[in-house]
């Protein structure tokens, strides 16, 4: 790693405003254990007196009930004592975020709107949305990362929306915990009848992270999230059927192969900076050639374990098939895999799909240089729950209340202050 990656990196944390993440529940509030690591459990149990000897084999139970058998109550953790199931109940809860809405598209994609418990009684709690896209033998989970994103793509509706906060481990990991739930996706749970349920063993078969927000801005938090949504004793999603999607965080793209270990997608969307860095600004820091030696040295990187290039069709913008050429040209020699998404529009874009005709020819260019089904179909566009149309309506503090939080005045009183305009 070069020096000038390692200034970078610290610019990606400046932009990483982890103070912004919840400080302490309002006094009062039970705690949920649901999507806390083992560790975090661990330091629960010992704070509420549980014997040190005793910690191992109580998280062990706990991570089994509320992962693998997804149990919403203490109750029914059977082979934990009476006495100790009480303790608990006296003490934390299993609650989820709350599900404000689902909405289901006439492709049987659904959405929610999920919100955060509130950090401070003026506070409505952060939102943020969750898809899950079934198709006939799998089920895609897309959930978010953060509130809003710093970085600001011209054709992205996150992009609209400035950062709120990163999302803790636990928030990430509740994504998929609802979507189990909703999906009667535990051991003995029934699946819905409305919406489109794929007929597998598991609802959810795959997560992408490439809901709100950019992940390698959130890392430790992504990190540790997947930590969790892997575990072969919990919810047990292999780590091959994860993919996190990076607008191209270079100096952060190593890490995720060795510490995350997912699969990779890339937003590249442009072939010429000129054009990228007005598309995808965070290009400007992180050029192509960057992002592309970056790409050829992520960890485990093979023909059965290809990156993915995203690539969405803006009419008369990136779309020529001179771009196409490029594009492969570019791409030679990377084991990757080229996704072209159909642009889908939201309020007040300035841009448009490209249109059939010209989404085929562009795709025969890719498929004629070796790559298979490259068109990604839009899902859910009637429910703007497609690939960009994500935003929630929670704004971002105050200049005044984020100096605030910055200068460590509690939480509360930052929250007090409420939303609005800086
Ligand atoms: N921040 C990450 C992950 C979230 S976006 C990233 O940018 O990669 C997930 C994908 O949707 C990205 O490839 C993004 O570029 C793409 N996207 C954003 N807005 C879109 C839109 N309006 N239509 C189609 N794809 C879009
Ligand atoms: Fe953020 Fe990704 Fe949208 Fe760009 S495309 S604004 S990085 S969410």
């Amino acid at each position: 790693m070069t020096l000038s990656h390692t200034a970078s990196i610290l610019d990606g944390i400046e932009k990483t405003p982890d103070i912004l993440v919840p400080a302490a529940l309002p006094e009062g509030t039970k705690a949920s254990l649901a999507g806390l690591g083992r560790s975090e459990i661990s330091e629960k149990l010992a704070a509420i007196g549980v014997p040190a000897r005793e910690l191992r084999m109580r998280t062990g139970q706990l991570w089994h009930w509320i992962y693998h058998r997804g149990v919403q109550s203490f109750d029914e953790m059977l082979n934990v004592s009476k006495e100790m199931r009480g303790i608990l109940d006296q003490n934390f809860t299993l609650a989820r975020p709350e599900i404000v809405s689902e909405q289901i598209s006439i492709d049987g994609t659904r959405k929610w709107l999920i919100r955060m418990p509130p950090a401070g009684p003026h506070d409505k709690g952060a939102e943020i949305e969750t898809v899950y896209i079934p198709e006939s033998d799998r089920g895609t989970l897309c959930i978010s990362s953060q509130v809003g994103c710093t970085l600001t793509c011209t054709f992205c509706h996150t992009g609209t929306q400035r950062l709120v906060r990163n999302l803790t481990s636990a928030e990430i990991v509740a994504q998929v915990l609802i979507a189990r739930d909703r999906l009667g996706d535990f051991p003995g749970a029934v699946r819905p009848t409305d919406g489109l349920v794929p007929d597998a063993e598991r609802a959810v078969s795959n997560v992408v992270l490439m809901g709100m927000g950019e992940p390698l801005y959130n890392f430790d938090h992504v990190r540790d999230a997947m930590a969790v949504v892997t575990d072969g004793e919990g919810l047990s999603l292999s780590r091959r059927r994860i993919t996190l999607s990076t607008s191209g965080v270079v100096p952060m793209i190593e890490r995720a192969g060795n510490e995350i270990g997912s699969m990779l997608a890339i937003s590249l969307h442009a072939v010429r900076d000129e054009l990228r860095n007005e598309l995808v600004p965070i290009n400007k820091k992180y050029p192509i050639k960057d992002l592309l030696e970056a790409c050829r040295a992520y960890p485990g990187l093979s023909n059965a374990r290809r990156i993915t290039f995203e690539y969405v069709m803006l009419d008369g913008v990136n779309d020529s098939l001179k771009d196409a050429r490029e594009l492969v040209r570019l791409l030679n020699g990377i084991p990757a895999k080229i996704n072209l998404i159909p642009f889908n529009p939201w309020p007040g874009t300035k841009y448009q799909c490209s249109d059939w005709g010209r989404i085929e020819e562009f795709s025969d260019v890719v498929f004629r240089a070796g790559y298979a089904s490259p068109v990604r179909t839009p899902r859910g566009r009637d429910i703007f729950a497609a690939c960009g149309q994500l935003k929630s309506e929670t704004e971002k503090l105050r200049a005044r209340a984020r100096m605030m939080l910055e200068e460590g005045i509690g939480a509360e009183g930052v929250y007090a202050l409420g939303s609005g305009e800086d």
